[in-house]
Formats: C-alpha cells, structure tokens, sequence
C-alpha cells in the first residue's frame, strides 16, 4: 500500500509514532493508501527544519528564489498527467477538471509569485526637506499553511508560493483527506532545486498535525483555508500569540438574476457556478435568485443546463459531476435535501444518491439537485451545504433581493447577471460579499484581493495582498 509521508528538510519520512490514517478514493469507496498520522513531535521536527534554513532563503536575492519557484512550476508542468490522475482519484473530481483546472492554476500560482516578487516595491515619504521616511518589508520566519479538501493543490500552491517567494520558510498541511498531491510536490521541489527545509510538509488530522501548527511557538503567522468553525478554533489559540492570521473560510454564495438577460447562456453559466467541482468549491452559487419575469423561462432552462452534469466515474471524459469527498459529506448533502422537504421546499431535479455499476460501485456519488419554494431565511438558505444542491427563488425588486442576497453569515462571493450597467454597479457596490462577479463567474485574475467579509475570513490573499501578510513592514526615519 502507498504510503503517503511527511517532506521535512528535503526529505521524505515516516511519523515518528508510525501512525497512519487510511486514505480513500471517494469513486470507488476503496482504501487506496495511508497517510501519515502526525503529532506535535512531527511539526517540532518540520518547525526546526524551517528555522534553520530561514537564514539563507531569506538572505538570498529575490531573482535566486524566483528562479527556483519558477522551475517547481515547470515541473508542475511536467508532471501535469500525473498530478492531475492524483487529484481526481483523492478527491473524487472528475480527471478532465482536475486536468484544465486544478493543476494549470497550481502552475499559475508558483509562477504568479515567482515573478510578482521581482516588481514589487516598498513606501517612502518626505516629511520635510530634511527628514525621509522609508518602508521595508520583511518576511516573517517560519509560517504556517493549512488548506483544504475542495481544491487541494490549487489552494495548498495559492498559500504556500507567495509564503516562500517573500522568503519565509514553510511547515504547510494539507488535508488529510486529499494529501496525495502535495504529497508529490516535495519531491517536486526537491528536484526543482529548493533548499531543505525551505517547505516542510507534514500530514495527518486537524486536530493534532493542524493544530500544533497554529500553536507552535515559533511559528508567527498561519494562513488558514477551511471552515469557519475551524477557522473560529484556530483564531482562539493564535489571536492570544499575537500570530498574524489570514482566514479563507466559508460561503453561501448568491447568483443573481436580472430579468434584463439572455436566458438559455445565462442559465448555462448558472449552472456552471453551482454544480462544478460537485459543487465543492467556496465560490459555488448554490443560492439563485431569478426576477419574477423570466422566472418560469429560466426555471426551464436551469434544468435542461442541470441536466447536463452527468454523474459517473470521474476518470471518463463524458463525467461532469464525479464523487463527493466521502461518505460523511456525501451523507451531510443528501442531509440538506431532506431538510429542504422539511422547510416546505419542492425538489424539482435530482435530491437522490447514485449507485453506479463496477468500478464505482462503492462510491460517493449524487445528482445534481435544484430545490425551489423556500424562502431566504429557512436553514438550507443559510447553511452552507458545499455540494451539488442549490436553491432557486422569484424576486421582483432590487432592493428585495439585495437584502436576501446579504441575510446569510457570509460574504464570500456573489454573482450578478444583467445587461443593464447601471443596476450591476448599484447591485454590486451593495452587496456583502468580497467579490463580486458581473455577468462571469470564477473569473480570476491572480493580482486580485480575494477573500471575505463577515463569518467568511479575515484578511485578503492574492497580489499584492498576499506579500503583504507575508512580510512585515518597517518604517525607517531618516533625519539628514
Ligand atoms: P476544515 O476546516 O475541516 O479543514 C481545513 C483544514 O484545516 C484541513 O487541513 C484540516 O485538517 C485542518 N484543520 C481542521 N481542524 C483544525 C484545527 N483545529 N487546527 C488546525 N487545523 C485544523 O475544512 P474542509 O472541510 O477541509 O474544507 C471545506 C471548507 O473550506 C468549506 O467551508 C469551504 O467553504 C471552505 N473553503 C474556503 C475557501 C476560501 O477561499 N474562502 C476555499 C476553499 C474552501
């Protein structure tokens, strides 16, 4: 069986109890390899690593680091099938998204902050004719990352290549239920040239590995993606050690639908924002509020769009919507459609488990679901389900559904859809949420700021932001 082990100083090995969890492949229900189960005295290990090679990687000028993260991002490249095949088996998603999403934008991501870092620069200002302020930035030390099961080595490479391209060393963990491609990546960065110890990566729970990375000591800031009652437990143990925090926690997204638009493309893109990646992506739309005027026509055209998401074994070309993560989520979603029925909601597509024929036969699948008759306030309007099942509601005025729109904890991401400029600038200037899409949906420019408002995070990552968490500024005053 593959053993999944922890990357610490430039070198694979075991957890130092010889703990393992066991790793399943959400498309077939089958156990397919063991992850390390690592504890305190694992992340000491990784955290000494880093210490020690901080020195160096910091001293060394921005060029020598950019070109190094450059070649982890060739060799992403290379590795591109590979990674991809990893991807799709650990996280259930179908091999072609994983192929034209997933691994690309890891790529991007190394090679965004590798040369982002050499066109940066810092503040300066004149006080007066003989007196001169200026800023440096500095990178932190030893800094935490920690990422989630949605998008594993696209969220893991978003934390941990503006970490190292502003010269801080790493002790990075990913999930626990889709270690396997950062798995790859040590020996990635290895044969990329990166310094030992500059990215230690170790494996196991939350609750133990991820939770001895936040309250380690030497460890100064922890940029965290998950859940926010996660994010709440790690805020309550680093907020105390004065830990600078980056949070990118969850969302209850809302679409919404202008009675001004193109209804069939509209519905097409729609659906898009909802079901890919089974849903299982923080920025899903899985709340559609359509005005009451192309309401019934767009209703039609939502299900034909839906439809259209064909579940099966994510390694066929023809699958749209592979497995969820596990059984426990799979159970969690199909939870919230009972829930629906419960609040009074009508299931007009899907709400079933599917049990599919051979290899698959063991897995975690279920159709895409579109629920309607609820109202904005009910529980499966505002909890946050991260799977294929949205909700679909009639609204007639822009301030009805604005105020619907912003009910909810969160404000991640919201998508809007007219042709009229006036109403998508009103309507997105009053929304809640940190980014807001007009007429697009999951459009990225990596110079960005991403991130949320209210119980959705703190903080910002992307461009500029992110070197910014990374470093610490220092304001010099010069008086000649
Ligand atoms: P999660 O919070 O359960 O786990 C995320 C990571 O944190 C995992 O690596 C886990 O092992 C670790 N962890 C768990 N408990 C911990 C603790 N006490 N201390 C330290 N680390 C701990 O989240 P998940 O189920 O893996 O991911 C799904 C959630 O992530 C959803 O809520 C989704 O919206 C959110 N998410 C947010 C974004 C964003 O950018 N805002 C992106 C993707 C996913």
């Amino acid at each position: 069986m593959l053993h999944i082990r922890n990357y610490i100083n430039g070198h694979y090995c075991d957890p130092l109890a010889n703990e393992w969890i066991e790793n399943v492949n959400p498309a077939t229900g089958e156990v397919y390899s063991l992850v390390a189960r690592s504890a305190e005295a694992d992340v000491n290990a990784a955290v000494q690593a880093a210490r020690e090679a901080f020195p160096a990687w910091s001293n060394m000028p921005a060029k020598g680091r950019s070109e190094i993260l450059l070649e982890v991002s060739r060799r992403i490249r290379i590795h591109l099938d590979d990674l991809a095949l990893a991807e799709s088996t650990d996280q259930g998603k179908p091999l072609s998204l994983a192929r034209s999403m997933d691994i690309p934008r890891a790529i991007d991501n190394m090679a965004f902050f590798a040369t982002e870092i050499l066109h940066t620069h810092t503040d300066a200002y004149q006080t007066d004719e003989n007196t001169f302020n200026y800023t440096t930035r500095k990178p932190i030390g030893v800094v935490g990352c920690i990422s989630p099961w949605n998008l594993p080595l696209y969220l893991f490479t978003w934390k941990i290549a503006p970490a190292l391209a502003a010269g801080n060393t790493v002790v990075a963990k990913p999930s626990e239920l889709t270690p396997m491609t950062a798995f790859m990546l040590g020996q990635i960065c290895t044969d990329a040239g990166l310094p030992p110890g500059v990215l230690n990566i170790v494996h196991g729970l939350g609750a133990e590995c991820g939770a001895a990375i936040v309250a380690h000591p030497e460890i100064k800031a922890i940029s965290f993606t998950g859940g926010t009652v996660t994010g709440k437990a790690i805020a309550a143990v680093a907020a105390p050690m004065f830990k600078k925090l980056s949070l990118e926690l969850g969302g209850k997204n809302p679409t919404l639908v202008y009675d001004d638009v193109d209804v069939p493309h509209v519905a097409r893109m729609v659906a898009r924002a909802a079901f890919t990646n089974q849903g299982e992506i923080c920025l899903c739309g899985s709340r559609i509020f359509v005005q009451a005027g192309v309401y019934d026509a767009f209703r039609s055209a939502l299900i034909e769009e839906t439809t259209k998401f064909v579940v099966g074994d994510p390694l066929a070309d023809d699958t749209r919507l592979g497995a969820l993560v596990n059984e426990a989520h799979m159970l969690k979603v199909l939870g919230y459609v009972d829930l629906a029925r419960e609040e009074g909601g009508r299931v007009i597509l899907g709400g079933n488990r599917v049990y599919l024929e051979g290899r698959c036969a063991g897995g975690f699948f279920m159709q895409p679901t579109l629920i309607e008759g609820l109202n904005a306030a009910c529980r499966v309007n505002q909890e946050e389900i991260f799977g294929p099942v949205a909700t679909i509601m009639p609204f007639d005025t822009e301030d009805e559904v604005i105020a619907w729109a912003n009910s909810t904890m969160y404000g991640l991401a919201a998508s809007v859809w007219t042709t009229n400029v006036g109403r998508a600038h009103r309507t997105a200037h009053r929304l809640e949420s940190g980014i807001v899409w007009v007429n697009t949906w999951l459009n990225r420019d990596l110079r960005t700021p991403f991130g949320g408002v209210k119980s959705s995070g703190v903080g910002r990552e992307g461009g500029t932001e992110a070197l910014r968490f990374f470093t610490e500024p220092k304001n010099i005053c010069l008086q000649v």
